[in-house]
């Protein structure tokens, strides 16, 4: 039963040296008393809920914590006069999920400052197959238009092309016309149906992505969408062509970067960090209204699996073992 006495909400608390997280059933006096609350439809899975449940990166702040970067639903009450119940919002970050109670329960209370309305032309649904993922991989498309890569400035590849930031990449830069190279790791040949269907022209996965690069090699991409950082982030430097533009928002393999001063002082190459946590508003807004459109409906049910909130602990062990292709979408009344 969904309703404000009794709703199930998944909770991190801290054991004996661990992590312990639990399905529990909850009413809305449990949670924070922020200014909106809201009935959730859908949350999502990423790396950063991987780290959280593994007790790494200080992910998790305060304890118990109810995680879930994401959430998208319906408000329900309102002590704001931005929103109204009957409102469909998204909320992706602002340290939700991690300093405050999160997306993984069928009820949040959530501050007003931190939400958005869904944009017209998009279901919960389709917003939380997008999820920070792909609302990440738009800012980070959009970074690259800032820097003037174009279609026709040349191809672009993306790193950690198979993860959630990654295959949303992948799939907006084709939708948007360009010629985009999926960079994983070597061996993984079951991963590359699935990239080309999502729209990858190439599939980079040579052994040498392993190594450590020369200061400058031959010239390959006008741009570049990276997730994982470290030594593959090095590479990608090494090989811009000139004036090219590297969008940077992870670290799934590293967060070390060495690098030389070569591609930007010889090459014009520039470094673009892309954050999503706490992007403003305005910029959010334009990026989940360009998502709409931007990402195609047949790439997102090739890149999104659905799990209920039972399974978010397995899925979360499983992101940062390597297990998954693709984005977690967290269906929470499943
Ligand atoms: P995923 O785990 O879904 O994707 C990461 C991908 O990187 C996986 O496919 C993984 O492959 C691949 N990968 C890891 N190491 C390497 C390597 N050495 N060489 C090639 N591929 C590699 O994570 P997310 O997409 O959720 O997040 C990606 C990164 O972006 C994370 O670091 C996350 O914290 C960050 N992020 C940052 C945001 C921001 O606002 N700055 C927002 C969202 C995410 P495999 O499965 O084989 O391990």
């Amino acid at each position: 039963m969904t309703n404000k006495e009794s709703f199930k909400a998944l909770v991190v608390e801290k054991g004996d040296g661990q992590l312990v997280a639990e399905v529990k059933q909850m009413s809305i006096e449990d949670l924070p008393q922020e200014d909106v609350l809201i009935q959730v439809d859908y949350s999502t899975l990423n790396y950063k809920e991987g780290l959280g449940f593994a007790n790494r990166n200080k992910i998790f702040r305060t304890f118990p914590m109810v995680p879930g970067v994401d959430l998208a639903g319906t408000v329900v009450e309102s002590k704001s006069s931005d929103f109204k119940p009957g409102d469909q919002v998204i909320l992706n970050g602002w340290s939700v999920g991690e300093r405050f109670w999160g997306g993984y329960a069928q009820m949040a209370s959530i501050k007003s400052d931190f939400l958005i309305p869904l944009p017209k032309g998009m279901d919960t649904k389709k917003a939380m197959s997008i999820g920070t993922a792909g609302y990440t991989a738009m800012l980070m498309a959009m970074a690259l238009e800032d820097a003037g890569v174009t279609p026709d400035s040349g191809p672009v590849i993306v790193t950690g092309a198979a993860g959630g930031v990654g295959s949303n990449a992948v799939a907006i830069l084709a939708k948007l016309g360009y010629e985009v190279t999926a960079l994983i790791r070597p061996g993984q040949e079951f991963r590359h149906d699935f990239l080309r269907q999502i729209g990858a022209k190439e599939i980079a996965d040579g052994k040498e992505w392993a190594e450590k690069s020369a200061p400058l090699e031959t010239q390959k991409w006008a741009g570049a969408v990276d997730t994982v950082g470290s030594i593959v982030l090095t590479r990608v430097l090494s090989q811009m062509k000139y004036g090219g533009c590297v969008t940077a928002c992870g670290l799934a393999g590293g967060h070390d970067l060495n690098v030389t001063v070569m591609p930007f002082i010889l090459r014009g190459v520039s470094l673009r960090g892309v954050d999503s946590v706490s992007c403003p508003t305005p910029k959010r807004i334009q990026a989940w209204d360009r998502l709409v459109t931007d990402i195609p409906d047949a790439a997102l049910e090739k890149i999104n699996k659905f799990i209920p909130l039972e399974e978010a602990p397995l899925y979360a062990k499983k992101i940062l073992e390597g297990g998954i292709t693709g984005h977690i979408v967290i269906d929470v009344n499943a």
